[in-house]
């Protein structure tokens, strides 16, 4: 010990002969201190390995707050102002930029009010890809697909309009709870100037032919792709070959279109399988799993559309019966609940409003929310059941509701593929 402290003594007394060059020499190779002499021999002016390690720990700070930053803000812009505020609950990251991004969530958070009016539902049947493949006579009128049918280029004219307006996709299974005193509207709590919007696609069996996708599957990165046949005699696999599609991409671009990043409902069937599947062969229902399993980590739910989708002989329709009701509802249960989970949304065929006492076989199979269509926004509040109506999207509605949706949701003329449809009928 005694002898490096005198060697110690003559190397500080050599550097300080020798002049600077030296003792930067000695700097740089970092020799290991004695135990005992760190404040005698610290330099008045920072280590250099010191400094770059704090620059260093300065920069992963900051990576590390504009990652929360960028995160609590994507979360903000999607209504998740809890999980924006835990975002950013690091104290290592707190600085101004925080305080003021944790102040601004805070604001928008105390901001929102109570949306007391109807809610407007809007939907759509599975879009027309390629309107050139289903209308192919543009001359004689046209009724079916030119008539509850929307085309994929007008959706994605429709979608920034809605927008626009204010309109935010919220969750039809969000907007009524059962309790003990009976049915209950909750609160809806949205920016001022904000609307709810209910948006839900019907059917989706893909079982229409050529212009529409004809399956939707989860590819081997976990995406959801469609199958969908082009004009070229080939088949596209692409994210957007239906309405799921085509919205998930509008709200990746826009976080704030989604309520908490719910998007639609999807009304099922059941007669015709789903996604271009069938229910019953056992490793086309795993695809089914599969494939809603996928749509439900996507922002989408699902709704009971009945199980046969039929509106005569006495089912949903004029004269329907206990006994028709519910059987197609105990279909629906046995067959398709196995594949796509519980729910307690009923998005009846035709839009048709059963009565008691057939009705009732809908209620005790535990569907509480009810759908019809119309072309006006209509809530009703019963103590058993909520019902709304939803206004259709297609050709029909943008040639005879012009006013309407004008109004309430969008442009026609700016939408409406006038040239490539023939003339609608109903
Ligand atoms: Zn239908």
């Amino acid at each position: 010990m005694k002898k490096l402290c005198v060697m110690l003594a003559a190397v500080l007394l050599l550097a300080l002969l020798s002049g600077c060059a030296f003792t930067d020499k000695l700097g740089q190779i970092d020799l290991p201190e004695p135990p005992g002499t760190e404040k005698e021999t610290a330099a008045p002016t920072p280590d250099p390995a010191e400094a770059a390690a704090e620059q260093a720990r300065q920069e992963e700070l900051n990576a590390r707050r504009a990652e929360a930053l960028a995160e609590a803000e994507r979360l903000r812009s999607g209504y998740f102002y809890d999980e924006a505020i835990a975002a950013l609950s690091d104290e290592e990251i707190y600085d101004e930029s925080v305080e003021a991004e944790l102040a601004a969530i805070r604001a928008e958070k105390d901001s929102l009010v109570d949306y007391t009016g109807d809610v407007p539902h809007i939907f759509f049947h599975s879009l027309i890809v390629y309107p050139e493949l289903v209308f192919t006579d543009r001359v004689t009128p046209m009724g079916g697909y030119n008539s509850g049918f929307s085309e994929k280029a007008e959706l994605e004219k429709i979608l920034p309009q809605l927008y626009e307006r204010g309109y935010v996709l919220y969750d039809l299974d969000a907007l009524w709870e059962m309790t003990d005193s009976g049915m209950q509207r909750n609160p809806i709590l949205l920016p001022p100037g904000k609307t709810p919007l209910i948006l839900s696609v019907d059917d989706v069996a893909y079982a229409y032919g050529d212009g529409f996708a004809q399956q939707l599957f989860v590819d081997e990165n976990g995406e959801l792709m469609y199958r969908v046949n082009n004009p070229q005699g080939g088949v596209d696999i692409v994210p957007d070959g239906d309405v799921m599609g085509v919205v998930d991409a509008f709200v990746e671009q826009h976080p704030d279109f989604a309520y908490r990043g719910h998007k639609g409902t999807i009304a099922l069937t059941g007669f015709q399988g789903a996604f271009g599947y069938d229910y019953d062969i056992p490793e086309q229902a795993e695809q089914i799993r599969t494939v809603s399993a996928a749509l439900k980590a996507d922002g989408w739910n699902f709704a009971s559309h009945s199980y046969t989708h039929n509106r005569v002989n006495n089912y949903y329709g004029p004269g329907c019966s206990v006994e028709k009701i519910s059987y197609d509802i105990n279909k629906w249960v046995d067959h398709v609940v196995p594949c796509i989970g519980e729910t307690r949304l009923f998005i009846a065929p035709f839009g048709y409003r059963v009565q008691q006492p057939a009705l009732q076989c809908i209620l005790d199979a535990g569907f509480e929310i009810y759908c019809t269509v119309d072309s006006k926004v209509y809530n009703e509040l019963n103590p058993d059941y909520a019902l709304m109506s939803r206004i259709e999207i297609g050709g029909y509605s943008m040639t005879y509701y012009r006013d309407t949706l004008n109004e309430l949701f969008f442009d026609v003329d700016s939408v409406f593929d006038a040239a490539g449809r023939p003339p609608v009928v109903g």
